[in-house]
């Protein structure tokens, strides 16, 4: 299609329309006529030196974002000044660039009125190629696919993963939504794409955050006044990876800025990476319209490792380390510790640690003193969300219902048992725990626990119920 300049400045206003106040828009856009494309060079005639002083102060990154995103990497812009009527309008504007032109325009305008010595055109402005705003990946090196063992507990996540690091932005895998508790490879397989990416498309721009670091820039931006170049700064990643955005949740201005980053993005065939410690349906405080986007690709959710790639997972640490084990150790470490990854290889490395200094040998006795101090550490670290889980489990239902204000009965005992163990188990205040359970009060909270007790002492299926509980959650 042959672009001219009335369509490429038509496609940029209206991104431009869609970003900035529509008083803004008003004052400095619609003056503005496109009048010359060539050469991916747009000229526009602005109305006064002042105007283009004015844009190149407020509007020079929203203008280029706009510009690349229609011309690509290589455009540039070029302002023809041209005064209110003053000078006569027999001779349209002229447009090319310095030099030879001001002769001419001199020649015209014998009595400028205005103080500016050069109503001609400045020197045009080359929009810095984004290529040389050189962006750190933050990517770490030493989380690869080669070390991201694969077994049933991650196989589709590393799959999806590897499609997107082949081709990003253009699977249906967009956004790509790694989903599962900690220590279970969230972080690492995010990385792992970027790496790959890098090495396969050096000159893509890709972006590793966490959520966290997300949300401090999005607040500092709000303080010093400089949202817009935030976002901005965002809209022109190719592959951003965003770690662990549950803690979005509740923030809403960072989700709101962040709807936006997104969707930019993902209109532009740009990938976007996600990892968030629940599946979509269980995450809190985060805005409809933005848990509807993480639903767009895939959500792959990382579980448990079974026992192999545990085996597996630890012999491959040990050899990149060069330790040599005996299997039936390194067996015993991969049958006792299960719930995470981060435990299993914090485990050995304590195994290792402790034997060198020591000077111990790596004996079963050992593994076992050391395996039992991480599994009674572990037992500490019961979360309000896990019990929620292992709740909504043992009842079937989602943890949404048991969150519900619903009164069915079955509902209202799951919740009050999920808050009885939320008590029992976690060091949170009744508020907290109520505010986390289905946004109750303490009160609430409190009468649950007091059911809960009352209950178990005569009905013998509910004792039951806490009982099986009670194991479940310190398995
Ligand atoms: P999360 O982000 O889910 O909390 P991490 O990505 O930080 O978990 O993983 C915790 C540790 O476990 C890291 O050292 C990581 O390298 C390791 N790990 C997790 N899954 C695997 C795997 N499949 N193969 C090898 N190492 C793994
Ligand atoms: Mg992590």
């Amino acid at each position: 299609m042959n672009k001219t300049a009335l369509s490429v400045w038509e496609n940029c206003l209206s991104f431009i329309k869609d970003n900035i106040n529509t008083q803004a828009y008003k004052t400095w856009f619609e003056p503005i006529k496109p009048v010359k494309f060539a050469d991916n060079v747009l000229s526009i005639q602005v109305p006064s030196k002042f105007f283009y002083e004015w844009l190149e102060e407020h509007f020079i990154q929203i203008l280029k974002v706009a510009l690349t995103k229609e011309l690509g990497e290589g455009a540039k812009l070029l302002y023809v000044i041209k005064m209110e009527n003053t000078y006569g309008n027999k001779q349209p504007f002229t447009e090319k660039i310095p030099s030879t032109n001001r002769a001419s325009l001199k020649n015209q305008n014998v009595s400028a009125p205005l103080k500016n010595k050069s109503p001609e055109l400045r020197n045009p402005f080359i929009i810095p190629g984004i290529r040389n705003v050189k962006i750190e990946s933050q990517l770490n090196p030493n989380y690869n696919f080669d070390n991201f063992l694969e077994g049933d507990s991650n196989r589709l996540a590393r799959s999806a993963g590897l499609a997107v690091a082949n081709k990003p932005g253009g699977t249906a895998f967009n956004p790509l939504l790694i989903f599962g508790g900690v220590g279970l490879g969230k972080t690492h397989l995010a990385h792992a794409i970027g790496v790959e990416i890098k090495d396969k498309y050096p000159e893509k721009t890709v972006l590793y955050i966490s959520a966290e670091k997300f949300i401090q820039q999005y607040t500092d931006s709000v303080r010093k006044n400089n949202r817009n170049d935030f976002i901005h700064f965002y809209q022109i990643i190719d592959i951003l990876i965003i770690d662990d955005v549950q803690f979005f949740s509740g923030k809403a201005g960072t989700q709101d800025v962040f709807f936006h980053i997104f969707n930019h993005l993902h209109q532009n065939g740009k990938q976007i990476i996600l990892t968030s410690d629940k599946a979509p349906v269980d995450m809190q405080d985060i805005e409809q319209r933005l848990l509807s986007r993480f639903k767009w690709g895939l959500s792959a959710e990382l579980q448990h490792p079974d026992f192999e790639t545990r085996v597996a997972i630890l012999k491959n640490k040990l050899y990149r380390d060069g330790v040599e084990m005996e299997d039936d150790i390194i067996e015993y470490v991969a049958k006792h510790i299960k719930s995470n990854v981060r435990e299993l290889e914090g485990a050995i490395v304590s195994l290792i640690a402790q034997s060198s200094f020591n000077k111990k040998e790596i004996t079963i006795a050992l593994a076992k003193q050391i395996v039992e101090k991480f599994v009674k550490q572990t037992k500490k670290e019961i979360s309000i969300d896990y019990i929620q889980k292992i709740v909504s489990d043992y009842f079937q239902m989602d943890v949404s219902t048991l969150q519900s204000k619903t009164r069915k009965r079955h509902i209202v005992q799951a919740r009050q048992l999920a808050m009885f163990f939320a008590k029992k188990f976690t060091k949170a205040s009744l508020a907290s725990i109520g505010s986390q359970i289905g946004k109750r009060d303490h009160a609430t909270v409190l009468h649950a626990c007091k059911t809960v007790n009352n209950l178990s002492s005569t009905d013998k299926q509910f004792k039951k119920y806490v009982e099986d509980l009670h194991k479940k959650i310190t398995l």
